[in-house]
């Protein structure tokens, strides 16, 4: 073996290059969060060929003293924290100090800046990967920091060659924007690809302002069929917006979770999120959110990763229960008029403490989802130019309702006597209930609803009654590790709950004696092992619940009306009371809508009226 030496600087920092600067993408994100961490409220993008020629990036914030321009490109040279005790409350979304010096070392970079709050007098420092020695001269440039980097990896090929198509870079670039412009409402951004503008993103200040932005980057759809959280268990605040099941996705493309202001990937918090949908969501189907947990800074260490993509929680047993019931609640009142529908009264933020206090920042936009709740992607989007859902408001609800009185010359009744879902017209080729209510048509897959309330109402009477559970004829016994051993003694309490008689039969090996009786026909060892393992992980399982609850699904379903039923006026006005009382009845078990709704002005537009 050749002898110990020390490694270059200009080496060392492009190993460390390899963690920080994967592609271009990575190279925003870094110079990004420089920008916000300087206070910026105005940041502009240019990139040309995807990124991998040029991204100039130019920010108003504090910039940085002529003095200090050498140091920036330094590694190990921050001015965010000085000493451990910092780390550990860090506020800002940098603090490593060798984003710049390992971006220097792949990439032809210029920094510009002047921290001076008036005059143009700045000064630029340059440095080429090849020679990591600085060059620093004067250069005009306002208060604030241009950081340009060019020809990245220029300097190391084997790296460059990873880098795939214009289009795909571009595209990774873009999502780093979106992300922090999700996280910062109160910074404009604007993003130019080969000259062209792709986002120009104003501050956002005002609710339905920060709506516009997530509307832009999300896609206006996902604002529409959105449900609003605010729940706050100190110490702990969850906010943000949740896609109703009925709008999921093939791929886990949207969804944004901010931890104190950073986006991040975590197993924990996807595992919680996933649980809470379990019921309502279509089979393979993913949700889509965005969501901002906000907790103590010292309750979370976000130096897990060089990148922070990842975080550590100290207590991640309570973030996941928080984060799960939150949503479980929000989700579960995903039904006709319920909880703040039209006409509902203002929801308040209960106060902390042991109860759950959910409520929304905005009990408008949860009203509109009040009336889209169960419509179609389809639908929806023939409501087109403003549509239905957005302009409505408990006003306009009232004034749509009196129109409607006139022109039918009904006796005007007050919005709060007919029934979300209205009253049953007639049935439609066996299949549809029409209904008409306040705002319009309803119409209701009757064989979808009531597989729900049916399902519901097992659900229910399972719980209140208890699990009934039977001894096994020969205990069967399961080999396990040590670990699993501890965990399942540990948890004895969850799955005699559950109608489970789990014992420790030896060091490795568990023997169960009693099972539930819905679940006899189950390979219960399977389910035992799987249990264990989230137990491990997460804390909490719900694989027995959730079992069960497909098998109490599969009843509903057979046991629920059947297309071709003729159902009389009173039975389906029932089935619509039944709707407007049962959890989770926007959608089906299988997460297909149960109910769509067509207001006045939607039918109006079909036939041209009031044009
Ligand atoms: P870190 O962000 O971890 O501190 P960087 O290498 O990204 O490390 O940046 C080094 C230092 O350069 C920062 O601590 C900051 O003082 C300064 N700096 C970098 N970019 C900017 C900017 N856009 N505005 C003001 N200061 C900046
Ligand atoms: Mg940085």
């Amino acid at each position: 073996m050749p002898k110990i030496h020390l490694l270059s600087s200009r080496l060392a920092n492009q190993i460390a290059a390899g963690e920080v600067v994967e592609r271009p993408a990575s190279v925003a994100k870094e110079v990004l969060e420089n920008s916000l961490d300087a206070g910026a409220t105005r940041v502009e993008i240019d990139v040309e060929a995807g990124g991998a020629k040029l991204i100039r990036i130019r920010d108003n914030g504090s910039g940085i003293p002529a003095e200090d321009m050498g140091l920036a490109l330094a590694r190990h040279a921050t001015s965010k924290i000085a000493s451990l005790e910092d780390l550990e409350s860090v506020g800002s979304l940098g603090f490593r100090g060798e984003a710049l010096a390992s971006i220097g070392s792949v990439s032809r970079l210029t920094l510009t800046s002047n921290a001076n709050a008036q005059g143009s007098e700045g000064s630029s420092a340059a440095c080429e990967g090849r020679d990591m020695a600085v060059q620093l001269k004067p250069a005009p440039h306002p208060r604030g920091t241009t950081v340009e980097v060019r020809d990245l990896f220029f300097n190391t090929p084997a790296r460059r060659k990873f880098l795939r198509t214009e289009k795909t870079e571009f595209n990774h670039l873009e999502e780093v924007v979106k992300r922090l412009a999700l996280s910062r409402f109160d910074v404009a951004f604007t993003l130019r690809h080969n000259g062209r503008v792709v986002h120009n993103l104003n501050a956002a200040s005002q609710q339905a302002e920060c709506q516009r932005r997530v509307a832009a980057i999300c896609g206006p759809a996902f604002m529409e069929q959105a449900i609003a959280i605010d729940a706050a268990v100190p110490p702990y605040r969850l906010s943000g917006w949740v896609g109703l099941p009925t709008f999921s996705r093939s791929q886990a493309d949207l969804q944004y979770f901010f931890v104190n202001g950073r986006v991040i990937r975590d197993r924990l918090v996807a595992h919680a999120v996933k649980q809470a949908y379990r019921d309502v969501l279509y089979h393979g189907r993913h949700p889509a959110f965005v969501l901002y947990l906000e907790l103590d800074p010292a309750q979370v260490d976000v130096n897990v990763h060089p990148t922070k993509h990842e975080v550590r929680f100290r207590d991640s047993r309570a973030v996941h229960s928080f984060i799960f019931s939150s949503l479980h609640r929000a989700l579960a009142d995903v039904r006709p008029g319920q909880p703040s529908g039209p006409g509902a009264p203002a929801p308040e933020l209960l106060p902390g403490g042991d109860g759950m206090a959910i409520d929304t920042v905005t009990g408008e936009i949860q009203r509109q989802s009040a009336l889209a709740w169960g419509a179609p992607e389809t639908a929806r989007a023939s409501a087109s130019g403003g549509g239905f859902g957005r302009s409505l408001t408990p006003g306009a609800v009232g004034d749509q309702m009196r129109g409607y009185a006139r022109l039918h010359g009904l006796q005007e009744a007050a919005p709060e006597e007919v029934p979300p879902l209205g009253y049953a017209l007639a049935q439609l080729k066996g299949i549809y209930i029409l209904a008409e209510n306040a705002h319009g048509m309803v119409l209701v897959d009757m064989h979808a609803a009531h597989e729900r309330i049916t399902y519901e109402r097992l659900k229910a009477a399972r719980d209140d009654s208890g699990i009934r559970s039977q001894p096994l004829l020969v205990p069967q016994s399961v080999a396990v590790s040590q670990r699993e051993v501890q965990v399942a003694v540990h948890h004895a309490e969850l799955f005699q709950r559950l109608g489970l008689a789990v014992e420790e039969a030896g060091e490795e090996s568990l023997v169960i004696r009693q099972i539930p009786v819905i679940l006899r026909d189950s390979n219960i060892e399977q389910l035992l092992r799987d249990v264990l393992a989230d137990l491990i992980e997460f804390g909490s399982s719900e694989r027995i619940e959730s079992h069960m609850d497909e098998i109490l699904s599969t009843m509903a379903c057979h046991g629920s009306v059947r297309a071709n039923r003729r159902l009389t006026i009173p039975e389906m006005n029932a089935l619509l009371r039944d709707m407007e009382e049962t959890e989770r009845s926007g959608q089906c078990n299988h997460g297909r809508p149960t109910w769509v709704q067509m207001g006045l002005d939607e039918l109006d537009k079909l036939f041209l009226r009031g044009r």
